[in-house]
């Protein structure tokens, strides 16, 4: 919620390591006071977050853009060490016929991201910053059975666009909250990670009118520019909500904002927009159905010091004329 405040009033600026970290549920010690229905319904949600141990407490005891690198940069460049796992902000077409190496971080986000890309999706769909707001300026007042309602996981068909290390990582977050069906789209069917959810390989156009909740989690490349557009929104439901946890260029925004107002999809969530930092008084920033972070995915302490480490590494075995420990294969 801050780090939402912080997208609609105060601009971004540049890319910080450290600003609006958080904690994440990985490896971390969970409490319960009272490991009833609910406690232990909970439990159960936050174990895939890669939760380490629970503790509990009970009456008795029961047994988770920078602009391109420019390709006028010096002769002398040998290797570039990215804080990222998309890579998207590089000039590879340059990088590769200079032979200039790359390092980037997978798997060490993956992660956090999963985890904020699920608190993104609550946020939209239960209307979090909406209701924080209405506790704030008063317009809570007596209970009402329809107020502030919004759509719940349960029993509901989730379409995942791009399976890959963060897709699988939410997939698997969001299996729990009792995630009737999964559907997947990418560049073909992956089978083996597809098993342990028993995701359906399906067309973009199926993913969008079959799905209650789209989470985009690919990569931009030139086959993902634009790929969310007039067409994709066209063919969601009215009750559906749309994640990007990806990069923005991913969406067509005009079109997303379109499909918001129109009612034609009921809410969204972004972690990522075309440019970054949004502009303060982009249209998007007006809608109460549409939640946006500024870009917060791997944004925890701990995650962003393992990243700054493995970055170090990767440019040290660089200048070392060694094997990176995580290089982009051209
Ligand atoms: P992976 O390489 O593991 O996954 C990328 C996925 O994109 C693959 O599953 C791939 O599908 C899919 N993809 C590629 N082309 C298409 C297409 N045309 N249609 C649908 N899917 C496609 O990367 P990660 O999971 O580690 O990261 C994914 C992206 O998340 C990053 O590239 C980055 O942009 C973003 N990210 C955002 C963060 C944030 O802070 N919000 C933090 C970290 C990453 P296939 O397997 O079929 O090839």
């Amino acid at each position: 919620l801050e780090a939402a405040e912080a997208a609609k009033n105060c601009g971004w600026g540049t890319w910080k390591p450290l600003w609006m970290c958080g904690a994440g549920l990985a490896d971390s010690t969970v409490g319960i006071l009272g490991l009833g229905r609910i406690g232990a319904a909970v439990a159960a949600r936050l174990k895939p977050f890669g939760v380490k141990s629970f503790l509990y407490a009970d009456t008795d005891p029961r047994p988770d853009v920078a602009s391109k690198i420019p390709a006028e940069c010096g002769p002398n460049l040998k290797i570039i060490s990215t804080l990222s796992v998309g890579v998207d902000h590089l000039a590879l077409d340059e990088i590769k016929k200079r032979g200039i190496r790359v390092g980037y971080i997978p798997d060490i986000l993956t992660d956090a991201t999963a985890e904020l890309s699920v608190a993104l999706l609550l946020a939209a769909c239960r209307r979090l910053p909406e209701a924080v707001e209405e506790v704030k300026n008063g317009g809570w007042t007596t209970w009402k059975p329809l107020w502030l309602c919004g759509y719940g996981l349960s029993g509901s068909t989730v379409g995942i666009v791009g399976l890959g290390r963060i897709g699988q990582a939410v997939a698997r977050r969001l299996k729990p909250f009792g995630v009737k069906t999964f559907l997947y789209t990418g560049t073909r069917p992956k089978p083996e990670r597809a098993v342990e959810f028993q995701a359906q390989f399906v067309p973009l156009a199926k993913l969008a009118e079959e799905s209650d909740f789209v989470v985009v989690t690919c990569s931009l490349t030139p086959g993902t520019e634009g790929m969310c557009n007039k067409d994709f929104f066209g063919r969601m439901k009215k009750t559906s909500v749309f994640i990007n946890t990806s990069r923005g260029a991913v969406v067509n925004q005009e079109d997303l904002h379109q499909a918001l107002v129109s009612g034609q999809i009921a809410a969204a969530g972004l972690d990522v927009t075309s440019p970054e930092p949004l502009p303060t008084d982009h249209p998007l920033l007006s809608l109460k159905n549409c939640v946006i972070l500024p870009h917060i995915g791997s944004a925890t302490f701990a995650t962003r010091s393992a990243m700054a480490v493995q970055a170090a590494h990767n440019l040290l075995a660089g200048l070392r004329g060694e094997r990176l420990p995580s290089e982009l294969q051209l």
